[in-house]
């Protein structure tokens, strides 16, 4: 009997983990397995705001594909895919086609823009090494600009960000960061430069604990965010972003506005034919989506309930990498005959957000509130702890965050 083409989309936290983890448990007799994903890099999607406010340097958060798979036994193909086609056990690329015997999905996510007019032909989206690559650019060519024109444009110093969850939360926090650096090399007063956070919801980082939420507004009032709450997005144009708050439209001049208020799984995975809702597809308890035993899915591009509240568990990194390991388990077991897979059970460890760095909060171990350097000690401890089970002790020295005390 012919070894089975197991082929994995996408090299984000759940593809690289399913990869990294089916190099140890089968062998090259037993299933041939290829891994598909767009760049030669996997990247830690969880560093990008860092890399597009320009507080760290993109190749730090990238790590060559190469590094971390045993090419001698994972065929690695850089590839886009273009089209997931599950009736024929094929998958179609930019450059060429692979059929498989069992599929795994982790294509992640994408932004998700409500149709609101505007967003998707002016507004940044913090997505990938290349598009916050861009935001960085973007924001030292208007701060490089300002001091160029005769008529200074306030819209070139108005940094927008659509959105006061995390991701939001995080990205102005660095800005923060970076924003008195830039001041100080384009010659550009601190007070000229704004940092506007707009949330539709009555509070930042809605539904997260209270006590947590006015600490990390304080810290980042404190540093010259200014926050907009309770104000919906309502129109992003090449050089202002409208929003409704309290029934009346206002606008801020700007150049400058980062999308950051919602994902949504992949585009290719509804257009598959998979039942989805924004993108994310239903999962079993096994993580394959009903009628397609040949396909699983992991991370963002997987819905799946939490039991206990009855809601969806969120797109996290933490829970794409859990589902990546239980998912490498279930097809080592199919692979060798076993049919029984096990459940997947999420191990919540809790939740810790930077506000720059030095500065983070969060809640871990059932409840226990973290803010300042201890939050912002354990995110690292997260971050390196990745990095180990990715690549082991090496990888933590060459890219893991090491420096606990900036
Ligand atoms: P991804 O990590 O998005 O990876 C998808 C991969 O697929 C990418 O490598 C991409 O290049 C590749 N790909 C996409 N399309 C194609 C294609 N057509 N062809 C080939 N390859 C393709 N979660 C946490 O738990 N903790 C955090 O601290 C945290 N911080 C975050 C900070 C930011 C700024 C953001 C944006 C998110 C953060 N998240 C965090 C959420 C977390 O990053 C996501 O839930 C996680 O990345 C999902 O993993 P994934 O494997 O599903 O997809
Ligand atoms: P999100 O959906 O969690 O937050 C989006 C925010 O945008 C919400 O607060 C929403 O009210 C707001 N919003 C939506 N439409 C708006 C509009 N028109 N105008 C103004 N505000 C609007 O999205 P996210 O922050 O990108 O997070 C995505 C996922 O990634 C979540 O699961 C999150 O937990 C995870 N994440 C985790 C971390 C962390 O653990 N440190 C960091 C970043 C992201």
């Amino acid at each position: 009997m012919k070894n089975p083409n197991i082929v994995i989309l996408g090299a984000g936290y759940g593809g690289i983990i399913t990869a990294v983890k089916l190099q140890k448990s089968l062998g090259v007799n037993e299933a041939n397995v290829t891994l598909v994903n767009k760049h030669s890099y996997h990247y830690q999607t969880t560093w990008l705001h860092e890399n597009a406010a320009g507080t760290l340097h993109h190749d730090h958060t990238r790590i060559p594909i190469k590094d971390v798979i045993n090419t001698s036994k994972i065929n690695f193909v850089q590839d886009t895919v273009t089209e997931i086609k599950p009736s024929e056990k094929r998958v179609m690329l930019e450059n060429g086609d692979l059929m498989y015997d069992y599929l795994v999905i982790g294509l992640g996510y994408e932004a998700a823009t409500f149709g609101i007019p505007g967003l998707k032909e002016h507004a940044f989206t913090i997505g990938s090494i290349n598009s916050a690559r861009l935001i960085r650019q973007h924001i030292e060519y208007n701060f490089a600009k300002y001091n160029n024109e005769a008529d200074k444009k306030q819209e070139r110093l108005n940094i927008v960000v659509g959105g006061a969850g995390f991701t939001g939360i995080e990205f102005v926090g660095e800005l923060a960061n970076r924003v008195p650096q830039l001041c100080r090399e384009y010659d550009i007063p601190r007070e000229k430069v704004r940092i506007i956070n707009v949330e539709a919801a009555p509070s930042a980082l809605p539904g997260f604990d209270p006590e947590l939420v006015e600490y990390a507004m304080n810290s980042l009032e404190g540093r010259g965010v200014e926050f907009k709450i309770g104000a919906m997005i309502k129109e992003v144009t090449e050089n202002k972003l409208v929003f409704e708050k309290d029934e009346q439209r206002e606008e801020i001049p700007t150049n400058t506005v980062v999308w950051a208020a919602g994902v949504r799984g992949n585009s290719l995975v509804e257009q598959a034919g998979f039942e989805s809702n924004r993108g994310r597809t239903p999962v079993s308890d096994d993580l394959r989506p009903a009628g397609h035993d040949d396909v699983f899915i992991v991370g963002d591009c997987a819905l799946l309930i939490n039991e206990e509240t009855e809601r969806p568990y969120p797109p996290t990194a933490q829970i794409a990498i859990q589902m990546a390991e239980q998912t490498a388990d279930n097809l080592t077991k199919l692979v060798k005959g076993d049919k029984h897979l096990e459940p997947f059970t999420p191990d919540l460890k809790g939740t810790v957000a930077s506000l720059g760095h030095k500065d983070a909060i969060g809640v871990v171990f059932n409840d226990k509130k973290l803010f300042g350097w201890s939050a912002s000690a354990m995110k690292k401890v997260i971050d390196n702890r990745y990095l180990l089970k990715l690549g082991g002790p090496g990888l933590v020295l060459k890219k893991g965050k090491l420096n606990f005390f900036q």
